[in-house]
């Protein structure tokens, strides 16, 4: 059965910048719908300008796992529509991060932490090393994989402690930071990944595409047509029976 994904994108930058309308003309969303729709998987769009952001009931009740790239108008994005995506994820939706969406409301509510990192914009160079070789997120990929020019993400880097970590990344200013990081909440599973500054190409590399479309295999729900079924009916827990307890 196929995964079902939605790409969520702020799409702002690729409508108000040159240089970002030069690496991306379909917007960052379209760009990463292409690979994973040729990977096999079943892939729509929503962006933050169309009503409810693009995440309606009808969307968000055949979505699997949502992947979302946000940056410069995080507060923007309405409070109900957050508390909806939690309760999924809590049911078991992945979520996949991207890069700046390290401040979205979703991730943040998610990890309840500040998120906060320290950054610097001069096109370094990134090395990707790989902390969990035997995890499904880094199949087929080396010991490491270089990205030649990025923003740098620094530690510290305010997260909970991750429940399985995949990448520490080297940048050639000497900085480190947990490029690739798991957690589990409720059924759900999330997966933050720091690649993707929009001026760069970075959603064009092949191993970033490789790590993308592994994470969803990972992220989604581990049974689909279950959570799919659980999906069409407001959940609520079953009371456990009364036992009698001998004395
Ligand atoms: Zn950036």
């Amino acid at each position: 059965m196929s995964i079902r994904v939605t790409v969520w994108n702020e799409f702002r930058h690729e409508k108000s910048h040159k240089a970002v309308q030069e690496v991306y003309p379909d917007g960052i969303h379209n760009t990463i719908a292409k690979f994973l729709k040729a990977a096999g998987y079943e892939v729509g769009t929503a962006t933050l300008d169309e009503p409810e952001h693009g995440l309606t009931d009808e969307v968000l009740a055949n979505t699997d796992v949502l992947i979302w790239w946000g940056h410069m108008a995080h507060g923007e994005v309405k409070d109900e529509i957050v508390d909806k995506v939690q309760q999924r994820i809590l049911n078991g939706m992945g979520l996949i991060v991207l890069h700046s969406a390290h401040f979205s409301k979703i991730f943040r509510r998610m990890m309840g932490t500040a998120c906060s990192l320290k950054w610097r914009e001069i096109g370094e160079r990134n090395r990707l090393w790989v902390t969990a070789p035997g995890h499904p997120i880094v199949e087929g990929l080396g010991e490491y994989f270089e990205i030649p020019h990025t923003e740098m993400y620094g530690e510290f880097f305010d997260i909970p402690q991750p429940d399985e970590l995949i990448f520490i990344s080297w940048f050639q200013g000497g900085e480190v930071f947990r490029s690739g990081a798991c957690w589990y909440r409720g059924r759900g599973k999330i997966f933050y990944f720091q690649p993707g500054h929009e001026t760069f190409p970075i959603y064009y590399q092949k191993e970033v595409q490789q790590v993308l479309t592994n994470a969803v295999q990972w992220c989604a729900p581990v049974n689909v047509v279950g959570f799919r079924e659980m999906m069409k009916a407001p959940h609520h827990p079953e009371p456990l029976e009364k036992v009698e307890i001998e004395a």
